[in-house]
């Protein structure tokens, strides 16, 4: 196939592909039907087209990037019924509570709200025996995927995506690893804290008391509903950017019972179409939600539409990842706190961010640690335990054994998550050295950022992190905020 040809019909098909996604994430319309458009794009990935790829004359990333989408599109293709049935059942699913029937994706939501231990641990279970109910469909899910990813020539999944997506995964899990025992004391003597004063013992915990703490209604006061997208409006104008003016994003906050509780955005056309869809449940954390979702809106709307499909579309994750993270964490830093909050003492806020960011940072590595074991399991079902086993000693917390697949995202995410956590780190402090500490403010600083946005995920983070002059990418940054934040420094 002629490589134009094919980059022309790959877009058609992410076109198609994420406005169906974006449909039934924003509970527009029930179930989704993603099988038909693999069906009709089926020439994209078929076996040969992967060592296809491999002969046409791109730059190193770009190929990657693209033999990426083939491997990927082909795995999802031989899955699509089953994430249909997986998204179905989802959406059918409900919980009985207080003698009502509550959707099951809205549950987590309920959990986090409910202030009563003893009521939230049982919500928390029946959300996790309805979750149970759809392993069967995720386990074949992941035998099918496991199967078909030896066909290209790796070992198994977990080296097909270690050499797409160069994660290095080796030495990632090692620095993850060291980083999890270096933090114990720190996360534990924190969380026995925040336990103590839920008054439940670290022993009872469960999962649902950790999102809990970081539902906390304490600094509610701070960050009321009806300001949160004004002070969005009012961030991006302090960079010299003009939301309203940007006919390209779209926000989506309206309520609907369909519509995802996870808040995602999704690019119909990068960059004329991305459209932003939360769905708000209060809090400080619908401040972090949406700046994280504007990172990414602000990412795509400001790709150069010039560039080769490869990079507009595809490309390393933790690239759009870590500039959703830059936004996000301006509701950590202090002066962005004061001056779009009015909140001049956030030292206790600033303390449970920081115990929030470490609790992620375990998580993740911990999923990383988890995952590899997943996907190279004769029988999903085998590693349950061992998930459990894993997330609830790194957390501290019961997490049981039912959100095994559910608590996993394809391709290694976790890893993506991570890298992006580390760069972003270390491109805030080249912010504030190159601006000021309140660069956040300087529309030079904003226009550093469209310059970059303008690059799509054109390089890895790796290559970004030595334009702004370091060695690599750096845990030693992101370690250091967590203790600042925490007062700990
Ligand atoms: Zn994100």
């Amino acid at each position: 196939m002629d490589p134009q040809q094919y980059f022309r019909h790959a877009e058609s098909f992410n076109r198609a592909l994420h406005a169906e996604h974006y449909a039934a994430g924003a509970g527009l319309k029930a179930g989704l039907d993603i099988a038909p458009i693999y069906a009709r794009y089926l020439h994209l990935f078929e076996g040969e087209r992967f060592e296809e790829v491999k002969t046409w004359e791109l730059e190193a990333n770009e190929k990657r990037y693209l033999l990426d989408f083939v491997a990927s599109g082909y795995l999802h293709n031989r899955t699509a019924g089953l994430q249909e049935r997986f998204a179905e059942a989802e959406s059918d699913a409900s919980v009985e509570w207080d003698g009502r029937q509550i959707p099951y994706r809205t549950v987590p939501v309920l959990i986090a709200n409910e202030g009563d231990p003893v009521r939230r641990h049982a919500l928390e279970q029946r959300h996790l025996d309805a979750m149970a109910t759809f392993n069967p469909i995720l386990e074949e899910r992941e035998k099918r995927m496991q199967r078909e990813a030896r066909g290209f020539g790796y070992a198994d999944y977990v080296e097909l995506y270690d050499a797409l997506h160069a994660l290095d995964l080796h030495a990632l899990t090692d620095r993850m690893r060291a980083f999890v025992s270096a933090t114990d004391d720190l996360y534990f003597s924190a969380l026995d804290t925040y336990l103590h004063e839920m008054h439940i013992l670290r022993d009872d915990a469960r999962r649902c008391d950790v999102t809990r703490i970081f539902r906390s209604p304490r600094f509610d006061g701070y960050f009321p509903e009806e300001r949160l997208l004004p002070t969005l409006h009012r961030t991006m104008l302090d960079l010299g950017i003009e939301l309203e003016d940007q006919s390209n994003i779209r926000l989506d906050t309206e309520p609907r019972p369909l519509k995802s509780p996870r808040a995602f955005c999704c690019p119909i056309h990068v960059p004329d179409d991305v459209r932003l869809v939360m769905q708000p449940s209060g809090g400080e954390q619908d401040y972090e939600t949406l700046l994280h979702e504007a990172g990414h809106a602000e990412h795509y709307a400001n790709v150069d539409g010039t560039l080769p499909f490869a990079y507009r579309w595809l490309g390393d994750a933790a690239v759009t990842e870590s500039y959703a993270f830059l936004l996000e964490y301006l509701v950590t830093d202090r002066h962005w706190l004061e001056r779009q909050m009015s909140f001049s003492d956030p030292a206790e806020f600033l303390h449970l961010v920081g115990f929030h960011k470490l609790y992620f940072l375990r998580r993740y590595g911990t999923k990383l640690l988890y995952e590899q074991q997943l996907h190279r399991a004769d029988e999903p079902g085998d590693v349950a335990s061992l998930y459990d086993e894993l997330l609830s000693r790194n957390l501290g917390v019961e997490y049981g054994p039912e959100s095994y697949l559910t608590d996993v995202d394809d391709g290694f995410y976790a890893a993506d998550y991570l890298r992006a956590w580390i760069f972003e780190a270390q491109h805030r402090r080249f912010l504030q050295r190159e601006y000021d500490d309140e660069w956040f403010r300087n529309p030079k600083a904003g226009r550093f950022l469209v310059e970059l946005w303008r690059d799509g995920q054109r390089h890895p983070v790796e290559q970004l992190v030595r334009y702004m002059g370091y060695d690599g990418l750096d845990l030693g940054a992101v370690t250091e905020d967590i203790r600042t934040l925490m007062g700990v420094a």
